[in-house]
């Protein structure tokens, strides 16, 4: 019997919604319309690069929208964020995924998730498509490959969106050749994926950029934080409220049925099942994020209360201050313990932290503690910090001991006067 109770519980989940059978494949790509509707997958990745799947897991599909947030990655990677936004809006449209609406005065898209900003948003990817196809396998952690059937299926049929190419020709923020965009934007449309590679492209974002399972930096942190924004406030198109309050995760649905959700630090969730409701967005793939954030608690107004205390070891002998220090540490922690080491200062006294069990330190923390250290000593403490990483990012003005046991025996043999 397997020990780990999430498969189980991922299996349990799917099955409640299997029985969901509202919304309709779509038909307007002649290609997706043979999609089986009751094809239903679902992995979780983990951000140590563990993958849970569920059902159809690793049933392959095209990308379809869920390329959008991905290859704007590449586009802010190439070109930068002042540059991109200065093509390509970031307000919320409220309008369906294919609407032909663009700003007054500039002719910007609104947003990269709807097709025109995703058309221009291709355009500014340097290299062309051969860029756009590794860094979406980059992402993905596997080499992908395209859906010819479904790219030519595009090409045949997708007028819309060449409409919308040829409006910002006119409006004059396409500078690149309408066809030639519109057909790489297709092509990207068509990149063919699995439930499986959308939790861990979705577990990259989540973890600053770098690809759990590979260990590959795709793109930077301010990169990946950039795009989960976008993907928070337009992934969802004119759903991007709702999902927001009812999900609360940053996600991109697509017309194929696929779903790619990320909670950051956290996790990545892949979906796919491919009937959808009227915006375009998957009928499970909805319920299934909805219980899945509900049963899961990962709505990301909601997160968890601190469970672990960032402070493991609490002694205080005579004038000594024994702080061990573990986890992350970002500003709330630090203040706690900022303010906390402020009000037992001792003049004469001695202060031991040790940061050896501390994950990342926060530029914030480093310098709260670090300038709080430098107060102790001018009020007259001595600080004592084991750091055995040497981070070096508190101030060389203290001494540092490799290990904690070292800083504790030295306390305990030098007698502390008054
Ligand atoms: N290739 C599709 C289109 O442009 C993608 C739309 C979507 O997935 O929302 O119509």
């Amino acid at each position: 019997m397997a020990l780990n109770p999430i498969p189980d519980l991922l299996d349990a989940l799917r099955a409640s919604l299997a029985g969901l059978d509202d919304g309709r494949v779509a038909e307007y790509i002649p290609e997706l319309a043979h999609a089986d509707p009751t094809w239903f997958g679902l992995a979780l990745a983990t951000l140590d690069g563990h993958v849970y799947a569920s059902g159809d897991a690793d049933q392959p599909f095209t990308l379809q929208s869920v390329s959008k947030p991905f290859v704007y990655a590449l586009a802010l990677t190439d070109r930068g964020l002042d540059e991109v936004v200065q093509r390509v809006g970031l307000e919320p449209s409220g309008e369906a995924f294919n609407a032909t609406r663009l700003e007054p005065g500039t002719g910007r898209p609104p947003n990269p998730m709807v097709n025109a900003g995703a058309i221009l948003t291709a355009s500014l990817v340097a290299d062309g498509f051969p860029r756009v196809l590794a860094g979406l396998g980059a992402f993905a952690g596997r080499v992908l490959g395209v859906d010819e059937r479904a790219y030519e299926s595009e090409v045949e049929t997708g007028d819309r969106n060449r409409a919308i190419a040829y409006l910002m020709r006119t409006a004059g923020s396409l500078q690149a050749d309408a066809e030639q965009s519109v057909r790489r934007y297709f092509r990207q449309c068509a990149v063919q994926v699995t439930a499986r590679d959308l939790a861990v492209m979705s577990a990259t974002l989540a973890n600053g950029g770098v690809n759990p399972v590979t260990g590959e930096p795709v793109v930077t942190r301010d990169v990946a934080s950039h795009v989960l924004t976008v993907m928070a406030t337009c992934g969802m198109y004119d759903f991007a409220g709702e999902w927001l309050l009812r999900v609360g995760l940053p996600a991109k649905s697509g017309v194929s049925g696929g779903i790619a959700a990320a909670l950051p630090a956290q996790l990545g969730i892949g979906l796919f099942s491919p009937p959808l409701d009227d915006r375009g967005t998957s009928v499970r793939g909805i319920a299934a994020c909805e219980e899945l954030s509900a049963r899961f608690g990962l709505h990301l107004m909601r997160p968890p209360a601190r469970t672990a205390s960032a402070v493991y070891l609490v002694e205080n002998r005579d004038r000594v201050l024994v702080r061990g220090l573990q986890g992350d540490f970002g500003f709330a922690a630090a203040e706690a313990l900022t303010r906390e080491l402020a009000g037992q200062a001792v003049e004469g006294g001695l202060l031991v932290l040790d940061l050896d069990r501390v994950g990342q330190l926060h530029p914030v923390a480093a310098q709260l503690l670090g300038t709080l250290i430098e107060r102790l000593t001018a009020y007259g403490m001595t600080a004592v910090v084991a750091d055995g990483d040497r981070r070096g990012l508190l101030p060389q003005a203290h001494r540092e001991f490799g290990a904690l046991e070292l800083a504790l025996r030295w306390s305990e043999s030098t007698p502390i006067r008054a």
